[in-house]
């Protein structure tokens, strides 16, 4: 796989004219605050995985073990979403 590329790599104006190439780059450096999940409050709904647009939600053995913070691009729909408002989004 190619070296992933941040926001100083892609085109100027931010335009990605080709399609499928969300794997090419490092979504996550374009946002300005990241989901911080309180692991003591989640019940494992797992509504925030299948609402996050970007599928940045890492679920594992039907539990959330994690956030992709390198594809989440910080858009809160998860924290939104959350029932348990377990979900905070921090600078
Ligand atoms: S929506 Fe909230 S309670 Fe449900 S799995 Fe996600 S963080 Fe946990
Ligand atoms: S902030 Fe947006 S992209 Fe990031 S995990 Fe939440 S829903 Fe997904």
């Amino acid at each position: 796989m190619n070296k992933q590329k941040g926001w100083k790599e892609i085109p100027i104006g931010g335009i990605i004219a080709k399609a499928g190439t969300a794997k090419e780059y490092k979504t996550g450096d374009w946002k300005i605050l990241k989901p911080v999940v309180d692991r003591d409050k989640c019940i494992h709904c797992l509504q925030c995985w299948m609402f996050c647009p970007d599928l940045c939600v890492i679920v594992k053995d039907e539990k959330i073990v994690g956030i992709d913070y390198e594809h989440c691009k910080g858009c809160g729909i998860c924290a939104s979403i959350c029932p348990k408002k377990c979900i905070k989004m921090e600078k």
